[in-house]
């Protein structure tokens, strides 16, 4: 089992912070994507599991914004931020 050390956690959450994807009609970043994964490729950590994607397989990206409720263009919260 992989067990995450607090400065691991927070390189993550470093990483995530810079290449953070929002809403392009709201800017939240409460969007999800429909993708194809690797069934038998996953990893559980602190009771989530993760696939790994399988990038094949991804031309038909679909992406939902959960405050919108429609279907979304994410960008990347950066250029969120300048088109303000
Ligand atoms: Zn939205």
């Amino acid at each position: 089992m992989l067990v995450l050390t607090k400065k691991m956690k927070e390189d993550i959450a470093k990483q995530r912070e810079q290449d953070i994807f929002v809403c392009d009609a709201c800017g939240s970043d409460k969007i999800t994507e429909k993708m194809w994964v690797e069934t038998n490729s996953y990893i559980s950590i602190d009771g989530e599991t993760y696939y790994k994607a399988d990038s094949c397989l991804d031309d038909d990206s679909m992406f939902w914004c959960e405050s919108c409720y429609e279907e979304a263009n994410p960008i990347l919260k950066e250029d969120y931020k300048e088109e303000e």
